[in-house]
């Protein structure tokens, strides 16, 4: 779409007569415009499901998705997969993540099929699960966090497994990665012993039901370790006056408020957005190179390594 974009702007420059001033007109804009971002991505939120690979067939082996993470300057990635063999995978792949650069952070997902999507929160069998897998452990390392789960009904957050795991969560320093409304945010952190002080909850998409800034901003200010990652979120980028896209003002004031407070993300949770991985990541350090180095930096990759410890990838 993007190329459309660009081929048209170029047919209605070439329509246009290249008088001096509009040279400099050209030429001012070219000044303005804010570079990309070029340095280290982390990317917050991917997804190895059982329909990309899964350790056995499909259109996205390990070799794929690893060259599309390089080439993009990806240099870690929380995993996470339905079911939790295609994270597996991923970490025990030690020589070929370390020649791509790049860290597995291993997650545990709650679902071991789409059936789970709407009971995990009430189905004791998912907690066996994963107290197993956290026993079990990965060949990068041990499990860091739980999810990505969803909550298509916030009262959900109440379900007596959505309790325990939230618990379970902070009595061992797990991160969540939790697809919720701001309603369900709310609930959640009540679930935990420290009622949300010392909860460290990535909130996939930053309420991808459009949760007003004014509420994402409140919800920052009373949970501490409160994260957002930014996939889908709606309301992120505004038209600029170039057929392109800028960070809307409102977000824009969010994240100068909040700069150690969000991640950006792939969401691979469909294989098209495997295909569309470059863009999803070109279109990230667009909108970053609008923000002062060290925030987008941060936002970038020094929130999540921050979060999970890692150190500072080989430029
Ligand atoms: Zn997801």
């Amino acid at each position: 779409m993007r190329r459309n974009l660009i081929y048209r702007g170029f047919r209605a420059l070439a329509a246009i007569a290249l008088t001096p001033a509009v040279f400099a007109f050209m030429a001012a804009t070219t000044v303005a415009r804010a570079a990309d971002y070029s340095g280290a991505l982390f990317d917050a939120h991917l997804h190895y499901n059982e329909e990309a690979w899964n350790g056995r067939s499909g259109p996205h082996p390990i070799a794929d998705v690893l060259a599309r993470m390089q080439r993009n300057g990806v240099k870690a990635i929380v995993a996470n997969s339905r079911p939790n063999e295609g994270t597996r995978a991923l970490a025990e792949a030690r020589e070929e993540t370390g020649g791509a650069g790049v860290t597995v952070v291993p997650f545990v997902r709650l679902y071991r099929n789409r059936a789970d999507y709407d009971n995990w929160f009430r189905d004791e069998s998912i907690y066996q699960m994963v107290q197993a897998e956290l026993a079990r452990g990965t060949a990068a390392g041990p499990y860091r966090g739980l999810g990505e789960f969803h909550l298509y009904d916030s009262a959900n957050a109440n379900g007596p497994v959505a309790k325990k795991l939230m618990a379970l969560a902070e009595e061992k320093n797990l991160v969540v990665l939790a697809h919720v409304d701001d309603l369900a945010i709310d609930l959640l952190m009540a679930n935990t012993p420290s009622k949300g002080r010392k909860a460290r909850l990535i909130w996939a998409h930053t309420g991808i039901g459009g949760a007003s800034p004014v509420r994402v901003n409140e919800l920052l200010a009373k949970y501490p370790l409160l994260m957002g990652e930014l996939s889908y979120r709606p309301g992120l980028t505004c038209p600029n006056d170039k057929a392109g896209e800028k960070l809307c003002p409102d977000w824009r004031a969010l994240l100068l408020k909040y700069p150690t407070r969000f991640m950006i993300g792939s969401d691979t949770w469909v294989n098209q957005r495997w295909q569309q991985y470059d863009e999803l990541m070109q279109g990230y350090r667009r909108w970053l190179g609008e923000l002062p180095p060290d925030i987008a930096h941060n936002i970038a990759w020094g929130n999540g390594a921050s979060l999970f410890g890692l150190k500072q990838p080989e430029p």
